[in-house]
């Protein structure tokens, strides 16, 4: 067997994630049925193997902090950690990517239903009995069939990531990884989250009462699906002029949508395709698909401005940067451009400029984007704190289904189920790089401002920019590094501009 080198592990782990993030695209958008992971895993056991993991190990123990070469060997390290956990879970995610591509909901009265679509069904349906019927016999499937599934998953990872090792528990090697911080976060999202309790209640009752007339107290987590669905602004919101909304604007910033052919877009129909939209890069920079299924409405433009984001990001990072920097990092970066741009939902001259809602609808949208802001903030919050007592876990998980209802229902008030325990939790803290992502958009928006005033979305100077400035580094830089390069006042990766912008937003 030939001796690994760090050539030969960018090259192959590169050609690894090219061809396993493919496979992932090509089962999402219903191009094929199911994934074949397993075989991609085996391809490549060089990379993925023992020897691979003791050589990134040495790597990252023998560079010295603070260097390049330390910051390489850090992301190749939680890559190698992230991809041998799943490589020992490869059948476990190809059952789950099957399950979801073809499973059926039947309600006690034979409606019929696709479990990747009920949350969307749910949404749209406005007679409420019909909604929690449908609620109930989506969570039933899911404690049945699904939640099993994720909680194996769930635990072999950590077990896994465990044995090796490297840190204490889980948590410990999550922060010896990523240089984030678990219990400082915790504490910030339960700060925002008693921050911000007066608001909430004042908030939510009037926003229930208009939209669905019911009181907090019988207020589901169906019923905010239903609520967050708004589907009186649809009409300003056409699902035949998104993409051209979407594209003038980028056009008009400085900003090719199509990245030179790089970007390729996915927003049709067909059988298969997952109602959850997504980006995917198969090559980066040289081949990005965004793939999106529209349901109507306002949520379609948000998500398109999401992804936009994510693909012009990866389609304009420097080829000429390793893997590590072009594929790897703090997933909190590409999270915060790919905010960045779904904020423009919550910006005034941008909702008149490039939709059809008008001066008359405007403030009250605004007001619904600021309820709907403050809801999420609190979900994430919640999340976070229980993901956080959860990996912390020594081994028995048997309460946790408690915990996550408690846990978030206090935060949203809106009453959770506990079939969705394991199911609503992002596995490797996803939901602490988007809580960061959130926190310097909001930063990076700042900064976009003073350099090209309130209305730099159509400033042909501020597209060139964002791309020359930021996309162009990959996730090389963590997000507290792009907050520090990019932040005029020199603020720090906060919830306090988010409470700003939230107070601001329920005042219109
Ligand atoms: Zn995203």
């Amino acid at each position: 067997m030939s001796e690994l080198t760090l050539a030969r592990l960018r090259h192959d782990g590169q050609a690894f994630t090219e061809e396993i993030s493919r496979e992932s695209y090509l089962a999402h958008s219903g191009h094929k049925a199911v994934a074949e992971l397993t075989p991609i895993y085996e391809r490549y056991a060089k990379v993925l193997g023992r020897e691979a993991l003791e050589f990134t190990v040495h790597l990252f123990r023998d560079s010295e902090k603070g260097t390049e070469e330390h910051r390489s060997a850090r992301y190749l390290l939680e890559w190698q950690l992230e991809s041998q956990a799943s490589r020992s879970l490869a059948r476990l995610d190809e059952a789950e990517i099957a399950l979801e591509g073809s499973a059926v909901v039947e309600t006690a009265d034979g409606r019929r239903v696709q479990y990747q679509a009920a949350s969307i069904e749910i949404a749209n349906e406005r007679d409420r009995p019909q909604r929690l019927a449908l609620d109930a016999a989506r969570a039933a499937f899911v404690q049945r069939e699904h939640a099993p599934l994720r909680l194996e998953r769930l635990q072999r990872e950590k077990q896994f990531i465990e044995a090796l090792e490297l840190a204490p528990d889980y948590n410990a090697a999550f922060e010896e990884m990523t240089g984030i911080s678990l219990p400082k976060l915790a504490a910030d999202c339960a700060a925002f989250l008693s921050d911000t309790q007066s608001m909430w209640d004042d908030t939510l009752p009037r926003f229930l009462r208009l939209a669905l007339g019911i009181k907090p107290s019988e207020a589901t987590r169906s019923d905010a699906l239903a609520l967050l669905r708004a589907s009186e602004f649809d009409s300003a919101f056409p699902a035949n002029s998104m993409q051209d909304s979407v594209r003038k604007q980028l056009t008009e910033m400085g900003i090719d949508p199509d990245a030179g052919g790089r970007i390729i877009y996915d927003l049709g129909d067909r059988p298969g395709k997952r109602s959850r939209a997504f980006c995917a890069p198969t090559r980066v920079p040289q081949e990005v698909y965004l793939v999106q299924r529209p349901h109507g409405g306002q949520t379609d433009y948000t998500t398109l401005l999401h992804e936009s984001g994510h693909a012009l990001h990866f389609a304009n990072v420097r080829d000429d940067y390793p893997f590590e920097f072009r594929w790897l990092g703090d997933n909190s970066v590409t999270e915060s451009y790919a905010m960045l741009f779904d904020h423009r939902m919550q910006d005034r001259n941008w909702l008149l400029r490039y939709t059809q809602l008008g001066k008359g609808k405007t403030e009250s949208f605004l007001r619904l984007a600021g309820f709907e802001e403050l809801h999420y903030l609190r979900r994430y919050c919640a999340k976070l704190i229980y993901e956080v007592e959860a990996y912390g876990r020594n081994g028995d998980w048997s309460d946790l289904p408690d915990l996550y209802v408690d846990t978030l229902t206090r935060a949203t008030t809106f009453q959770y189920r506990s079939a969705d325990a394991f199911v609503d939790f992002d596995p490797g803290y996803y939901s602490a790089r988007y809580l960061r992502a959130w926190q310097l958009q909001s930063l990076i928006n700042e900064s976009l401002v003073s350099k090209f005033d309130v209305d730099w979305f159509r400033n042909p100077s501020a597209g060139p920019w964002l791309t020359r400035d930021l996309f162009s580094e990959g996730q090389r830089e963590t997000a507290e590094e792009v907050a520090a390069r990019v932040s005029p006042s020199g603020e720090q990766l906060s919830f306090a501009p988010l409470i700003r912008s939230i107070e601001k937003l329920l005042e219109s």
